[in-house]
């Protein structure tokens, strides 16, 4: 699949120590097939890697010490862009009750989608109305009612006989007379767009002026989702997008070509059929889930909860100004510890385990207790100015410490590489902090 491809891309570039242009042209060439592959709109495909590209050769980004990490977060942060960027609101009307008009094609899960919303909205202490505006297809009020009754909100319907346009209409006046602050309505879709179908969703729209008007896609129909949430949002105004049977096989097209394309955002994400599985949609979740970065993110949130935000910012300035001594890397390590074992949080950064240095960068608890001594074994000029740390203070540290001079060389390497890891890992943290706290 799109997260398999493109982690097969970027652990060639993670590999690299350094990367020259013609590496960042490879990468985005297979960026590039790997998006068309999952059913990425073309032309979208052709603007989303030109922005890549044209950040990704930037002269800081072939100079940093990982540039492989560095691209992928700016790749990231432009999918996450592609798809709005931050999570889009359900509308409010000024004064209830908010009308929210469902659209889409047969199948697509409008039906479902209304009382999953229902249940999401009375979760946060909405009392919503639901609305049986599909009296074409057999069953489907009952559905409605079903749903309704499952999760105890009541279902507006006159039969089948009236038009779903009156039906709309005294819906309405029902949900002001009872005071609900949201009215959700369903309606009937077809097969194929077609003219009476925009022409009675047109009449609906017109009787009762929705705030919300969202199209529910099918994200398992790729490319299709996306030309019909074009036609529908040239003839009704949309103000936003259900995907749903995310939980499907789906390549992940859909969900990245539907706002470049039609400029409508997708608001919420549906994951299954039960009536609690939709949720809103978070663009760099989203972008996350499809580079495989979920781990990632629970660890920036981890670390958020657990690192002293104060001590970590002072921690960074020294990185950054080249002061950080041997003091600061044993606080550092308490810090690390701090967040599970150091072998589970390096497998949660993608491609970190692989990373060059890090395969000796090994700390369990027994050698961080070694590791310790030969610290404490150090002077305080030599904690503070490791590179005065020669041969011959090697080898006393070693004999003070009762460890040996392998060990103490292989620390002070480490220290190096942790220096430079660590300076990496705060970048990235402060970086993709924003991104990953949304709520
Ligand atoms: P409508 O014709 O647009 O009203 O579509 P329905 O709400 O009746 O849904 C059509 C089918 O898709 C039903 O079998 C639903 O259970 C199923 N469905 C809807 N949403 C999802 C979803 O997010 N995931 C999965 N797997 N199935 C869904
Ligand atoms: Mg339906």
């Amino acid at each position: 699949g799109l997260t398999g491809r493109l982690q097969n891309v970027f652990s060639k570039l993670r590999g690299k120590g350094k990367v020259s242009e013609e590496d960042v042209n490879e990468a985005m060439r297979e960026v590039r097939l790997a998006l068309l592959e999952a059913d990425v709109n073309f032309k979208v495909v052709k603007d989303f890697v030109a922005k890549v590209k044209e950040k990704a050769v930037g002269k800081e980004v072939m100079e940093s010490f990982t540039p492989g990490m560095v691209i992928i977060d700016i790749v990231n942060k432009e999918l996450t862009e592609l798809m709005g960027g931050t999570q889009a609101k359900l509308a409010k009307a000024n004064k209830p009750p908010t009308v929210i008009m469902m659209a889409g094609l047969q199948g697509a899960g409008k039906t479902t989608t209304s009382g999953k919303l229902a249940k999401l909205l009375q979760k946060n202490n909405h009392r919503p109305l639901l609305v049986a505006g599909d009296i074409y297809r057999p069953a489907a009020i009952k559905q409605l009612q079903i749903l309704g009754e499952q999760i105890k909100v009541p279902v507006f319907s006159l039969g089948d006989k009236v038009s779903p346009v009156e039906i709309a209409k005294q819906a309405l006046q029902q949900a002001k007379d009872d005071n609900h602050d949201y009215v959700i309505i369903d309606t009937a879709g077809r097969l194929h767009i077609d003219e009476e179908l925009m022409e009675e969703l047109k009449q609906i729209h017109a009787e009762v002026k929705p705030d919300e008007v969202l199209l529910v896609v099918d994200a398992m129909t790729g490319q299709d989702a996306v030309n019909v949430a074009d036609s529908f949002n040239k003839q009704l105004e949309l103000t936003g997008v259900v995907l749903t049977k995310l939980d499907g096989d789906t390549r992940g097209g859909a969900a990245l070509s539907v706002k470049a394309v039609t400029g409508c955002p997708i608001k919420f994400a549906a994951l299954g059929e039960k009536i609690d599985a939709l949720e809103p949609f978070h663009p760099e979740r989203m972008a996350s889930r499809i580079l495989g970065m979920g781990d990632m993110l629970s660890l920036i949130e981890k670390a958020q909860a657990n690192i002293d935000a104060d001590k970590a910012k002072e921690m960074e300035r020294k990185m950054r100004n080249a002061e950080f001594t041997f003091d600061d890397f044993l606080e550092q390590m308490d810090q690390v510890k701090k967040l599970g074992p150091l072998d589970q949080i390096l497998d949660m950064l993608p491609g970190m385990n692989k990373a060059k240095g890090m395969k000796d960068l090994k700390v369990d608890d027994k050698q961080m207790g070694r590791v310790e001594a030969i610290v404490h074994s150090m002077t305080k000029q030599e904690k503070a100015q490791p590179e005065i740390i020669n041969h011959n203070r090697r080898k006393r540290i070693a004999a003070g410490s009762g460890t040996s001079l392998t060990e103490v060389n292989r620390l002070i390497k480490q220290f190096d590489e942790m220096r430079r890891m660590m300076k990496q890992f705060s970048g990235m943290m402060g970086g993709m902090g924003g991104g990953g706290k949304g709520k």
